[in-house]
């Protein structure tokens, strides 16, 4: 499965989040390490649900230390991902990738639990519907990463940027009554002890060119 990450270096990379700090708790690691790798790495998030100005420097900050571009799709007025029309929202998704043209796309599973972040995950697919890339899916949540039986699930090292990660999740203060930063270690390490890194992230394989 490195080969999937190998190929990456120097590439492009686009990961989609439904919300601020999705990608940073889902994806923060592998992104953080692409990016330190030499690929471009953007970080799109589709809405902002509350406090647009505050959550929009928060995820800057994050974006910064990911050593990431950023794309806020709809900043103008808070919303949810089920305010916005499918079709606008892959329409949105499909000018993104024709800008980006990605090797590589990490997105919402479609397992997800969270109603706005299946949405994403089904635009995702369709925005990509003539763009050959790998397409990952990240697991938001310990509970989703506790299925690790799933078909294709592979694992990422995150062992180097662990730390970059977890800054980049308490960049969003304003959400750290529920973002708790010890179980996203303590996650990623129980993630390291199934894949044998010292930390890890656990990624659905949707898509591989091989
Ligand atoms: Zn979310």
């Amino acid at each position: 499965m490195n080969r999937i990450f190998d190929e990456e270096k120097g590439g492009r990379v686009l990961a989609i989040g439904a919300h601020p700090d999705d990608l940073e708790v889902g994806a923060g690691g592998l992104l953080a390490r692409l990016s330190n790798e030499g690929a471009d790495v953007a970080m799109a998030v589709v809405s902002i649900p509350n406090k647009p100005d505050e959550r929009r420097a928060e995820a800057r900050r994050a974006a910064e230390l990911i050593g990431a571009d950023l794309f806020m799709l709809y900043e103008d007025k808070p919303c949810r991902v089920e305010d916005i029309p499918m079709h606008e929202l892959v329409r949105r998704l499909d000018q993104l990738v024709g800008d980006i043209r990605p090797d590589l796309v990490i997105t919402h599973s479609a397992h997800d639990l969270h109603w706005d972040h299946s949405l994403v995950n089904r635009a995702t697919v369709s925005a990509l519907r003539r763009t050959p890339c790998d397409l990952l899916a990240y697991l938001s949540s310990p509970e989703m990463n506790a299925q690790s039986r799933s078909i294709g699930q592979c694992f990422a090292d995150i062992s180097t940027t662990m730390e970059t990660k977890l800054q980049a999740i308490g960049s969003h203060t304003s959400q750290l009554s529920r973002l708790d930063l010890d179980s996203s270690r303590d996650l990623a390490r129980a993630m390291g002890r199934i894949s044998g890194y010292q930390y890890a992230e656990a990624y659905e394989v949707l898509r591989v060119r091989i």
